[in-house]
């Protein structure tokens, strides 16, 4: 009798060690489930996602930055992009597609399908299907699944858009990336029109923890109407030192500030990574 009670005494024990060892696992994981990296590639826009199941990038920054994006990329040990996202076809967002077909694998790739006359523009195309990548044209309500919990929907541009459409930034792939309570607004170069109509189509939908901002701080986009319903409480911006833009613009600025909203811009503080669990809690860490 004996025997058996410290039998059971030592299955009890190892059964709860081993149930306190796997917490301990899933939370240090569930910490690191999450990242995104919006780099520091001058004036233009490239943001690294990874989850624990894929690798995803938003934009590839400009021509001139090519080699600098691939440098970024190998010493973050990326081999693989599983879905690369275009968000529209002008060379800051583009520009750094042809580098990153020639130095990594790409599966997957999706853009709103705006054709634009450019050698950029026709040579994208000629990889997509020279490597017969997996191609998808995305409008507003499509979602994409980036795995672990992690998804993407698209708010903007409406096929209505695309097709009645001609300005590019406006056609702009707007989308959340949503992991749990966690929520960011991706914007691309979308302006005010593109704004508005989002903000008539979904209101509340709209709601995200922490904003791109559209078209690197630009006075044409962050319409006080998007961000009081977009209520991010940190906005990350992506752009060059003395750009000839001029961005970010003062009214920009002062838009964010009056909403007492954190900025963050590539520019001064390098690149900005955000790590999440899923919670609403968080880390924002920067370069410099
Ligand atoms: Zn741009």
């Amino acid at each position: 009798m004996k025997k058996i009670v410290a039998l059971l005494m030592i299955l009890c024990s190892l059964f709860l060690w081993g149930c306190g060892k796997d917490n301990a696992t899933q939370s240090a994981n569930k910490d690191e489930a999450l990242k995104i990296e919006m780099l520091d590639i001058g004036q233009g826009d490239a943001t690294l996602i990874q989850t624990k199941e894929q690798t995803i990038m938003i934009d590839t920054g400009d021509i001139d930055e090519r080699d600098n994006l691939v440098k970024l990329l190998k010493e973050r040990n990326i081999t693989t992009i599983d879905k690369l996202i275009i968000t529209h076809p002008h060379a800051d967002h583009l520009g750094g597609a042809y580098a990153v077909f020639k130095n990594f694998e790409v599966k997957e790739v999706y853009d709103n399908g705006d054709p634009t006359t450019t050698q950029t523009y026709k040579t994208y195309l000629k990889n997509i299907k020279e490597k017969k990548i997996k191609y998808q044209q995305l409008s507003a309500n499509d979602e994409l699944d980036f795995g672990s919990g992690v998804k993407f929907k698209v708010f903007s541009p409406t096929k209505q858009m695309l097709k009645s459409g001609d300005d590019l930034n406006n056609n702009s792939l707007v989308g959340q990336l949503k992991y749990n309570d966690f929520t960011m607004m991706f914007t691309g170069d979308a302006e005010k029109e593109a704004e508005e109509n989002m903000v008539k189509t979904y209101g509340s939908e709209l709601a995200s923890l922490v904003l791109k901002s559209p078209h690197h701080g630009s006075r044409t986009s962050s319409s006080e109407a998007f961000l009081k319903q977009v209520d991010a409480k940190t906005v990350l911006i992506s752009l060059g030192a003395g750009n000839e833009y001029g961005h970010p613009h003062k009214q920009t600025m002062e838009r964010y500030k009056k909403l007492g909203m954190k900025v963050y811009e590539t520019d001064k503080n390098g690149s900005i990574t955000i790590t999440s669990d899923g919670s609403k809690d968080y880390k924002i860490t920067t370069e410099k």
